[in-house]
């Protein structure tokens, strides 16, 4: 499915648990994990990797010969820091099954990592627990501000400050644009200001129901909806009007069935700030 965000304009969400999770940003050339191969996300040439389970990582071969059939260069992925040299034995192994190397190279996600997507427009990573090393992915949107105290300059006077690299005038502005949770448990992720300050949440929700209830999820380092429940409630309440996309929703539950459960479980005001990626590829 597609949503539109401010700023970043369209991103294309496919997930279901346990199958294939993507998340295309298009606007910004990235990929947040791999778990199926869409056109949209073969046309991006930087795929950031939340962790290695195989609904994360499994479109990556087709991704990466679709990439080399048509001759569109170099693809640059991002997997945590722990993970880094079994991701790059991945690739090898893929580039030995094919005998004719792919073009790929692989940077450390770790917890100070900043990657410039476009100018202003930045790569960050936040820390998330689940049952291999993980990270989830924020985007963040940073520029110079001129500072309330120097409001009232002329327009000339702020040129040459600027031109002369005198930035004592100016302070620097940063919004959290987007921020992709990718698997993991509830701790550690709402602890980080990274989700706090996020203007769009995608949130992990994979299960939803008694079918498997919060201590089953916890098992498998997930969230469970009624976790989310009172979060989207606090979020309501909040300043600033928030949007949270929730995906990773299990296959044990037929789309339309989540969708109803979702909708039935939360209140009005959090429905409206909800949007559900059904478990439906
Ligand atoms: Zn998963």
């Amino acid at each position: 499915m597609e949503v539109e965000l401010k700023q970043i304009g369209r991103i294309e969400l496919t997930s279901i648990a346990g199958i294939g999770t993507t998340v295309v940003i298009p606007g910004l050339d990235l990929t947040v994990d791999l778990g199926f191969t869409t056109p949209a996300a073969i046309r991006t040439s930087r795929v950031a990797i939340t962790h290695t389970h195989v609904d994360h990582v499994a479109g990556i071969h087709a991704y990466l010969g679709i990439r080399q059939l048509y001759g569109m260069g170099e693809s640059r992925f991002y997997c945590p820091t722990e993970s880094w040299s079994q991701f790059v034995g991945f690739l090898t192994a893929l580039d030995g099954l094919q005998k004719k190397p792919f073009a790929w190279r692989v940077k450390k996600a770790g917890m100070d990592t900043q990657a410039l997507l476009k100018p202003g427009y930045y790569l960050v990573t936040f820390p998330t627990t689940h049952s291999v090393p993980s990270c989830g992915y924020a985007i963040v949107h940073r520029r110079m501000k001129l500072k309330a105290e120097f409001r009232g300059l002329p327009s000339t006077v702020i040129a040459a400050k600027r031109a002369n690299k005198e930035m004592e005038i100016f302070e620097t502005r940063e919004d959290v644009l987007l921020a992709v949770t990718g698997d993991t448990s509830l701790l550690g992720v709402l602890d980080n200001p990274m989700i706090e300050k996020a203007q769009t949440v995608v949130m992990e929700t994979t299960f939803l129901d008694r079918r498997k209830d919060i201590p089953k999820a916890h098992l498998g380092n997930h969230i469970h909806l009624e976790e989310v429940i009172p979060i989207l409630d606090r979020w309501t309440m909040g300043e600033r009007p928030k949007q949270v996309i929730l995906y990773h929703i299990s296959q044990i539950y037929k789309p339309e069935e989540a969708m109803q459960i979702i909708r039935e479980r939360l209140s009005r005001q959090a429905r409206d700030m909800v949007t559900i990626v059904p478990p439906e590829q």
